[in-house]
């Protein structure tokens, strides 16, 4: 999937839990734009993403030592950096649980794509639906849908 197709799906699991959970706009646009910013962390894995690109020196060690859609991908990954985001002092707990859902939103995303996802990292396995291709049409219309679900999600 695209950076932006990746953002637009961490946002509207964002939007999703802060709304099910009856959270105050200030909050509610909080949790959007940190889970929106989660989704694009996985993909610190290639220098060609957009968090790569932030990232750099990461990425570069990442892709060399454990490749794209590798242990970024997966749900030890999150498991790990939620419980590391615990630890920080004031963090709060809905913070967290953005976090999480934005980047679960991207192995979800990324779970469509042939390539798919090691999810089960580091027991082998790759779980994928195989619908489509990063960067094809439908990939491009998935934004366009997901932006369309959460400009209306956002709207008050
Ligand atoms: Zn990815």
């Amino acid at each position: 999937m695209l950076g932006r197709t990746h953002f637009m799906g961490g946002a509207l699991a964002g939007l999703a839990l802060a709304k099910s959970m009856g959270l105050p706009l200030g909050e509610v646009w909080a949790v959007t734009g940190i889970a929106g910013f989660s989704a694009l962390l996985p993909d610190v894995d290639t220098p060609k993403s957009t968090a790569g690109n932030v990232l750099f020196p990461l990425a570069f060690v990442l892709n060399r030592t454990l490749g794209h859609r590798g242990a970024t991908h997966s749900l030890l990954a999150v498991l790990m950096l939620a419980l590391a985001g615990a630890f920080i002092p004031g963090v709060k707990t809905i913070y967290l649980f953005a976090f999480v859902a934005g980047y679960l939103s991207h192995l979800l995303l990324d779970f469509l794509n042939p390539e798919g996802v090691p999810l089960l990292y580091p027991f082998g396995g790759r779980f994928s639906l195989g619908l489509f291709t990063t960067g094809t049409i439908f990939d491009n219309l998935l934004t366009v849908v997901l932006f369309a679900i959460l400009f209306a999600g956002l709207k008050f």
